[in-house]
């Protein structure tokens, strides 16, 4: 049995507590905010003010591992999520026949749901696991430090209430983790962290379909794109959707996004957004926004291994990647797994540390890895967006435009791209395989004329839903719709 004591109650350190638990380890898991959700799901998701956690109103697709590693580790969790109104959407379901079936299509699925669905039924579960003594409201204030060693080595934390002792500490302090200052503070080395900022900006608005009116616009593509912006639906539980646009932290249009009446005449403008606001939901939030978006490594590890021993960081507070691909939950679950499967073997923390930066080496590096490749490509279009959809396409951006739409054509595309969405394979490995360049070669000789377009607007039409309409039509308001504060 070994003791843990876990900085953080977000998605990593309760799935890491309840993990733990269940494999009968003793766990003490100290969380700053003192709300536990689950008794109203709406006041908690739109009411409950956590500044720590500013994100946790955006919204979330929850990868293909999420649900892997919960049915895996606490199938009741996921049993709990779904009565609750998550929902499971297969990518092969977007063809109106299912194609034949192959071993790991059944993984391929997205769970729709706002955050909070998830992160109740985790406290619902840890409050009811003996070995976890979950204590919410009760903020860490610094670690105990041995430092007689080679290197420094947690043995614990430091609350108002007092000191706590533990095999291994977990920082599942998030994006905003006090941890990495307290490791500086206890004569770490300085494993410098890695930041490539994203420059977008996030806007959402959360919207509840009628009653009575149909749960989704039928066959639609979740995205549009534009040259300069992107526009998407996150369908969650209970009916409720939230519209999102995606643009540059440059772009001047984008504080005028904030306003209700413009960011929805600017969505309008992304058929896949117009699609669902044809259905005439409720709106019922304002416009929520978010920038400062990175891709951040920051594992307490440099090139000469672990920092520090003792700790270990899931989640966030080692590693995440810009928003838009949605995989933060799912590395840290992976990562919560991992931890509760080794726990054994951290009483030897050296060994343990060292175990544990290997693995995430090798497990979550490379996503991380291929998400800044990715966003220096897109970086480019970013910043001159009008300069670089004058030109040519180039080769490699006609055929990732094809991937794209002949995916949606044909299933064997749609499950690589699948595999690459859902960290089954990295993109690299699902499209370089002889079958799908195959497809893909037959699709293009079937569309010989194919030139990447966009199905969102172009500049002139977007800044025109800036203005209000000028034949002034009161735009919709409607009482119930909360403001964030
Ligand atoms: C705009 C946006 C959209 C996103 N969309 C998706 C998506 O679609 N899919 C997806 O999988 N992921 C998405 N993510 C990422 C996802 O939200 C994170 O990866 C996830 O929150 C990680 O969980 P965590 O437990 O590591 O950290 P957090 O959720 O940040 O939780 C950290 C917790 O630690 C607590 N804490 C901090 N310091 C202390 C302390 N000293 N003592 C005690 N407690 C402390 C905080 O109060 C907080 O509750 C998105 C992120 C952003 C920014």
């Amino acid at each position: 049995m070994t003791r843990v004591a876990i900085v953080g109650g977000g998605p990593g350190g309760l799935a890491a507590a309840l993990f733990l638990g269940r494999r009968g380890h003793r766990v003490t898991l100290f969380e700053r905010d003192g709300h536990r959700p689950g008794a109203d799901l709406d006041a908690d998701f739109f009411d409950w003010r956590r500044p720590g956690v500013p994100h946790a109103v955006q919204p979330h697709g929850l990868l293909a591992p999420v649900r892997t590693v919960l049915r895996a580790e606490a199938s009741d969790v996921y049993r709990a999520m779904l009565r609750m109104g998550a929902r499971e959407r297969n990518e092969l379901d977007w063809f109106a026949e299912r194609p034949p079936a192959r071993p790991g299509d059944e993984d391929l699925v997205t769970v729709q749901t706002r955050r909070i669905v998830l992160e109740a039924a985790l406290h619902d579960a840890v409050r009811r696991e003996p070995g976890v003594d979950a204590r919410l409201g009760e903020p860490v204030e610094g670690l105990l430090v041995d430092r007689r060693g080679g290197l420094p080595r947690v043995t614990g934390v430091r609350t108002a209430s007092g000191t706590y002792e533990a095999d291994l500490v977990l920082d599942a302090g998030g994006r905003r983790s006090p941890v990495s200052g307290w490791l500086s503070e206890a004569g770490c080395r300085d494993a410098a962290a890695e930041n490539h900022l994203v420059g977008i900006a996030y806007f959402c608005r959360w919207y509840r379909l009628r009653a009575d009116g149909p749960r989704d616009p039928g066959r639609v593509k979740a995205g549009s794109v534009s040259a300069f912006a992107v526009g998407g639906v996150f369908p969650s539980d209970n009916g409720i959707f939230a519209a999102s646009l995606t643009v540059s932290t440059a772009d001047p249009t984008r504080a005028a996004l904030r306003d209700p009446a413009v960011f929805e005449r600017a969505a309008r403008t992304f058929p896949a957004i117009a699609a669902w606001l044809a259905l005439e939901p409720e709106p019922v939030s304002g416009v929520l926004a978010m920038g400062g978006l990175h891709n951040r490594w920051a594992a307490p590890a440099d090139a000469d291994g672990p920092v520090v021993t003792g700790l270990v960081g899931v989640g966030d507070s080692v590693a995440y990647t810009n928003p838009t691909m949605g995989q933060g939950v799912a590395m840290a679950l992976w990562a919560a797994q991992w931890v509760a499967q080794h726990a054994d073997t951290a009483p030897d923390p050296a060994s343990f540390a060292a175990q544990y930066h290997r693995w995430l080496a090798r497990a979550l590096r490379p996503w991380f890895d291929a998400q800044v490749a990715a966003d220096r490509a897109n970086a480019a279009q970013l910043a001159d967006p009008a300069r670089v959809s004058a030109e040519p396409p180039t080769a490699a951006a006609r055929e990732r435009a094809a991937l794209f739409a002949c995916a949606h054509d044909d299933p064997m595309v749609m499950r690589a791209r699948a595999k690459a969405r859902h960290l089954v394979l990295t993109a690299d490995q699902a499209y370089s395989t002889k079958e799908v360049r195959a497809r893909l070669a037959h699709w293009l000789d079937a569309h010989p004329d194919f030139t990447p377009a966009y199905d969102g607007p172009a500049r002139a039409e977007w800044e025109s839903t800036l203005e209000p309409p000028s034949e002034s039509a009161p735009e919709h308001t409607n009482s119930a719709v909360r403001t964030p504060e």
